[in-house]
């Protein structure tokens, strides 16, 4: 029987990042994800990493800096620390994010030092978000059980039950089972996503329309130009890479000002350490007019006031409602496995690379061309069995995407 955990270090290192003999890899990971971080580490020098670069972080020293450090600290940011990102990517460093932590870390902190960080953090890494965004370099978001989700996701099971129980769930979702092949699996599955890409890519909608049973009923423009993606992309330097891990998902960039109607998510949604829940977006000319949340609204209006493109959409994603993750019925709040269960929208920055030229293009092109930047990006789940969305062409012809939650062609 094969390693499942080594399984999955070689497949982040080798089909996430895709790591070329002589690059700088760099890991995020929480300390209490040390054997995988250290997998990983493994299987990235014997690819052949120049050096791989360590970022440890502790949800337990995160709260009490939340809680108890000095008022003033939330709004300054080390330069150092801006340099550092920066100096790497710039050096063609590939970034490992291991996302694993508990969902309601945060719970009692004040919202507002969270988000006058979140703007002091955003507006200081803007160049190194920027380069991210735009792919510049391979990067790579993939999760791996602590105690304190797995406890969260199975309440009603004991420590060790829910964590054994989310490891299953989290191997099924990406396609690592006792028999190996996995790498090999990640590229078929990578080239089924693109295949449907390139239909949606043919097609060139104008506008997407969606509508079901909780209330939505929202059009949503697309730019001329928008290119739908999915599975892996290529860094600036040519890397084939798999951003996240597990990915169903194809997305592309909605117009910044062209979204009318409503929208109600079908999942909760953990913003910075705090959950929203049951909440809905009214917009027009997109922009978010009203928004609602029964939890956590206060999260919700903060990221979304964050600074003038964080109440414009900047992402619209389909993943059919019979994907793997989806069916495993299993509510992760972690949104890598939540939105790959779902068709979502993300509001603020959209990506660059999801319009014709749109990675060469600077802030000002991009606006002319429909697609929004923020300091922000939130996905939120919208999918829900019954979810239907008509693609209408630019000469008024109606083609089915979805029915019924799922791919209609
Ligand atoms: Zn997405
Ligand atoms: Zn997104």
């Amino acid at each position: 029987m094969i390693n499942r955990l080594e399984e999955y270090a070689h497949l982040v290192i080798e089909i996430g990042l895709n790591v070329q003999k002589g690059q700088i890899v760099i890991i995020n990971s929480p300390v209490e994800c040390a054997e995988f971080a250290r997998l990983c580490v493994k299987a990235a020098y014997e690819v052949g990493a120049q050096q791989v670069v360590m970022n440890w972080r502790d949800d337990v020293v995160v709260r009490e800096y939340w809680l108890h450090a000095a008022d003033e600290v939330f709004d300054e940011v080390f330069p150092w620390e801006v340099q550092k990102n920066l100096a790497l990517a710039k050096r063609g460093a590939a970034r490992l994010s291991i996302a694993a932590s508990n969902p309601e870390n945060l719970k009692g902190v004040d919202p507002s030092r969270l988000a006058r960080a979140g703007k002091a953090h955003g507006e200081a890494n803007k160049e190194f978000t920027e380069m991210m965004m735009a792919s510049e370099v391979p990067w790579c978001v993939a999760s791996v059980p602590v105690p304190s989700w797995a406890k969260k996701v199975f309440p009603e099971l004991s420590e060790q039950e829910a964590m054994d129980r989310l490891w299953d769930e989290i191997y099924k979702a990406i396609r690592i089972d006792d028999n190996g092949g996995a790498v090999d699996r990640w590229r078929e599955h990578c080239r089924t996503l693109a295949d449907r890409a390139h239909k949606l890519n043919d097609y060139a909608f104008k506008y997407l329309h969606y509508k079901n049973s909780l209330g939505t009923d929202l059009k949503v423009e697309l730019p001329v130009g928008h290119i739908w993606e999915a599975g892996s992309e290529r860094s600036k330097s040519g890397i084939e890479f798999v951003a996240n891990i597990p990915t169903e998902e194809i997305f592309t960039a909605p117009r910044l000002d062209g979204i009318n109607g409503i929208v109600y998510a079908s999942k909760p949604l953990v913003i910075g350490g705090n959950i929203v829940d049951g909440f809905h977006l009214v917009l027009k000319a997109g922009k978010v007019v009203e928004a609602h949340a029964q939890v956590g609204e206060e999260f919700l209006k903060h990221e979304l006031e964050l600074d003038e493109g964080a109440s414009h959409f900047g992402e619209v994603a389909l993943v059919p409602f019979d994907s793997p993750i989806s069916n495993s019925g299993v509510l992760f709040y972690n949104t890598l496995f939540d939105e790959n269960a779902s068709c979502h929208f993300a509001f603020g920055e959209a990506y660059p690379t999801c319009i014709r030229g749109g990675a060469e293009m600077d802030e000002e092109q991009r606006k002319a061309h429909g697609l929004n930047s923020s300091i922000t990006h939130v996905d939120f789940m919208v999918g829900t069995s019954d979810l239907s969305i008509d693609g209408i062409k630019e000469n008024g012809e109606i083609v089915p995407v979805f029915r019924n939650g799922n791919f209609a062609f």
